[in-house]
C-alpha cells in the first residue's frame, strides 16, 4: 500500500452563531433597504423628491414584477 492510497477526508468547520448573526443582519437589513428602495420608492412613499431612484431601479422594478406603469 503506497502513502497515495490514503485519501484525507475533510471535516467540517463550525461556525459560531455569534460571527455569523453581526454580518446575516447587515445583509438583511441591505436586503429589505434594496428591495425598499426597487419596490416602492415612487410616489407618496418616496423618501426623496423627484423621480431618480424611481428611474435609475426602473428595469429591475419590472424585472421583479413590482407595479409600476
Ligand atoms: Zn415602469
Amino acid at each position: 500500500m503506497s502513502a497515495l492510497s490514503r485519501t484525507a477526508t475533510a471535516q467540517p468547520v463550525a461556525i459560531p452563531l455569534g460571527e455569523v448573526m453581526p454580518w446575516a443582519t447587515f445583509a438583511g437589513l441591505m436586503l429589505m433597504l434594496m428591495v425598499y428602495f426597487v419596490g416602492t420608492e415612487q410616489g407618496a412613499m418616496a423618501m426623496f423628491s423627484g423621480s431618480t431612484v424611481h428611474e435609475f431601479v426602473h428595469d429591475g422594478r419590472h424585472l421583479l414584477g413590482f407595479p409600476c406603469h
